[in-house]
Formats: C-alpha cells, structure tokens, sequence
C-alpha cells in the first residue's frame, strides 16, 4: 500500500482539519495530501489567526495557546515554531502502520496533549471529557497538526459547530463551503472569525448546512449513505462544554430527494408550519425567523412524527398530496408500503362512503375519537352500514391486523391520522361547499406526539 500522511480517522476534529487542510490547499482527499501542503498551509493561516476576531474565535477553541494567551509575546514566531516543530515529526508512513495515537492509531504518541492543542480533552487539574480522566490525551503529532486548522471548518452558531460525516462528500463539499467563506475574508481583508451566517439554534443552523449542501451541490446521494454528526461546543477555560446532534442517513435522503419533488414548494410550507410563535403576516425577512424552534425539524432529528404537519384539521385540509406524504412515511418512518396501499384504499372507501350516503356526522366521529377502542367502534359502524351497498367488505381480517393497526392500540392514532389525511385530500373540496361547522379538534402543534 502507498505512503501517505493522512487518512480519514472517525475522531472528528482530526478528520475536520484533516479537510480543512485539503480544502486549503486544493486537494480532494486526505490521502492526497503531502509536507508541501503543511507547510503552505501554516504559513497561510498563522497571519489570519493573528486578525483579532479570528484570535478571538480561537479563545473558545484553543485556550491559552500562543495566539490566545496573552503573556505570550511575539506570537507570530511561537505559534509557527509550534506547528513546524509538529511537521518535523510528520512523515509518509504505510496505511496500515500502527502506533499507540487515540485518533488515527497509525502513529506513536510524541508528548501528551491538553484542552490548549486539542478541544474538551483533560488539561492538568482541569480534566474535561477526556475519559479515562488523565491529565491530556494520546495525540500523534499528525494528528496534533491537524486539529490546529479545524477553526477554518467551524461554523459560529452562539458556541461552535463541529460537522462531522461518514462520507467524504459531505466532508469535502463542507469543508469547500467553509474556506470559501475563509478566503472571502482574507480576499476584502474583512476578518470576521469563524464561517458566521448568524445562526443561534444549533438545529436549525444543522437544517441549514444540510439544505445548502444538497442545493449547491447536485449530487447522486444514492450510493453514499451519509449521516452526519454535529457537534456544539466550546473549550472556553470557564465552561467547556458539547451537545450531539445525529442526523440519520433516511433523513438525509429524504432531504436530498423531497427537493426533487414535484410537491417541494408543499414541503416548504410544511417546515413553516413548524416554525413557532412566528407572525409570518409580519415577518419580512429570513432573520426574523431563522432562529426560532422549528418542530418540524426538532421531531425528524429526535425521530418523532411530523404526520400532524400534513393537516391542517380545522380547515380540514391537507398540505401536500399523498405522494409526498407517503414520500416522508417511506424514507423517515420506513412505513411498510403494503400498509400504506391499505391505508391509501381504505381512506378511499371511507370517503366514497361518506360522500354517497351524505353522512358527515361519521366524519367528525371519525376525527373527535379518543380512544383505539371507539375508534375501532366506528369503524364498525360504517362496515355495518355499508354491508347493504358495497359488494366487498372494505378490509379483510388479514388486512386490519396486519396493516391497519400492526401494533393495536400504540398507533392507532397513526392510522387515524393517515386515513383524515386520505379523507381530506378526497372530500376537501366537497367538504368545503358543505360549509361544516369546523372541525374542533385541538391542532396538535407540539413537541410531545410521537
Ligand atoms: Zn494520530
């Protein structure tokens, strides 16, 4: 196998500089990179650390390093000694060579490193979240170095925000994003820190990143897998500290293709519904909302449904068709499509049945119901009903265990909800010149409703 220097190494601020490095220097992946591009890129980015609002992002990245430390007088020469005397240890090796280095594990460890080289790890008496509560951590020098150019790839959102991904896509397309932004600054000699587009909810900033990706960047998603993790932090001195957040692979897909979508313009109007406390009669401009919770956002990231989002209940009306409704319950829910055929058929037998006999009451039975157990009861009703007219029962035994309610009373207000959905998308027109007096059920606008 070749010699190289760098690999991807699953720890993420590793593999951030890593990409910023290549994003720097022009280079598509790791294993591309060579000693030139060390040392083109510490001579590039010590100057743009010294700017004071980049020396000030670096505070809650790299404390009390050369840049930040103020004792530290002639900055400029103690930091680039650092990262030259890193570059001196650093030379191609196997792939497969093995040292005792926590991050790549391809390299020996040359000093132990603290919170000052490498972000939230132990420093001295200050032991952070390094786990095995030692005083720093094992970092190879490569691995050191790396680290020292991941500010170029951090997004300012309050604290920082790490983006880390399985796919080197993502990783290359961020990273490119990030440093193009880095030598905007550097090009108008305007220096403004870290990539900052004034994002303060780190979800919503994650949206965000997510979304600009797969518009600037068409890309065939399909072999790629990705997830995405990100992580918001900092390494202030007073109050080091990280929150998660996991972007699964089917909500990446599912963001990639809606946007291919012929109901797109519908999932917009979806991700409104989700802003809260927002008067969008006022609202002139994206800042004005950008930074609000989002619940439609908050669900899909804790896996919790966003079906209600579709409907608009009091108007009886849905957002969407259902073709982009069953687009969501495939990809994210991973809804078996047999169920939704049911679902789909039996929505429309419903409607039918209640447009030919008039009967609007079993409709707001159907949409007032508390309970599994009076739920199944009307539905009941309505087969017994239309025994006298229909030639074939709406469902069989094997289709009401086995898709309408798979799991019994756990989702039956799924089903619920997914026939309204049909319901409303058949009947919304006939319902409308009905004038019914409107529906009363409470929206159910809230984080809680799994
Ligand atoms: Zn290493």
């Amino acid at each position: 196998m070749e010699n190289i220097i760098y690999k991807f190494t699953g720890d993420p601020f590793v593999d951030a500089g890593i990409w910023a490095i290549c994003g720097w220097v022009g280079k598509t992946k790791p294993e591309e990179l060579d000693k030139e591009d060390l040392k083109k890129i510490t001579g590039d980015i010590v100057q743009l650390y010294l700017t004071e609002k980049w020396a000030k992002s670096l505070f809650s990245i790299f404390p009390n390093n050369p840049i930040t430390n103020p004792s530290v007088k002639d900055k400029k020469t103690r930091y680039s000694n650092y990262l030259n005397g890193l570059i001196g240890y650093i030379n191609k090796m196997p792939a497969e060579a093995t040292g005792n280095c926590i991050s790549c594990g391809h390299r020996d460890v040359k000093e132990i490193r603290t919170k000052t080289d490498i972000p939230l790890i132990g420093s001295g008496t200050m032991i952070n979240f390094f786990p095995s509560g030692q005083s720093g951590g094992d970092y190879c020098p490569a691995c050191t170095f790396a680290v020292q150019f991941s500010p170029l790839v951090l997004y300012r959102c309050g604290k920082l925000l790490l983006v880390h991904s399985n796919s080197d896509k993502i990783m290359r397309y961020w990273s490119k994003k990030a440093i193009k932004d880095v030598r905007r600054q550097t090009l108008m000699k305007g220096y403004t820190g870290c990539f900052n587009e004034y994002f303060t909810n780190p979800i919503n900033a994650l949206f965000n990143i997510i979304e600009s990706m797969i518009r600037e960047y068409d890309e065939n998603w399909l072999n790629e897998n990705p997830s995405i993790n990100l992580y918001h932090f900092t390494n202030y001195n007073q109050g080091p500290d990280i929150d998660t957040y996991h972007v699964p692979t089917p909500i990446f897909m599912f963001l990639a293709y809606v946007k291919q979508h012929e109901r797109y313009d519908d999932w917009k109007k979806i991700v409104k519904k989700g802003y809260k406390k927002v008067d969008w009669d006022k609202v002139k401009e994206e800042d004005e909302y950008k930074n609000k919770t989002n619940l439609v956002y908050n669900n899909l990231l804790k896996n919790k449904s966003i079906i209600g989002y579709f409907l608009n209940r009091k108007n009886r009306e849905i957002i969407g068709d259902w073709n982009l409704f069953i687009f969501y319950l495939k990809e994210v829910k991973k809804m078996d499509p047999k169920r939704l055929e049911t679902l789909k058929r039996v929505g429309d037998e419903l409607s039918e049945y209640i447009k030919s006999t008039d009967n609007t009451k079993r409709l707001s039975d159907l949409e007032r119901v508390k309970n599994y157990g009076s739920f199944r009861n009307i539905l009941r009703k309505i087969i017994k009903d239309r025994i006298n007219n229909a030639d074939k029962p709406m469902f069989s035994l094997e289709e009401y265990v086995e898709y309408l309610f798979p799991d019994g009373y756990l989702s039956w207000r799924e089903t619920q909800d997914l026939l309204l959905f049909r319901i409303y998308e058949d009947l919304h027109d006939w319902l409308k010149n009905k004038e019914l007096p409107e529906n009363e059920v409470e929206e159910e606008i809230s984080d809680d409703k799994n």
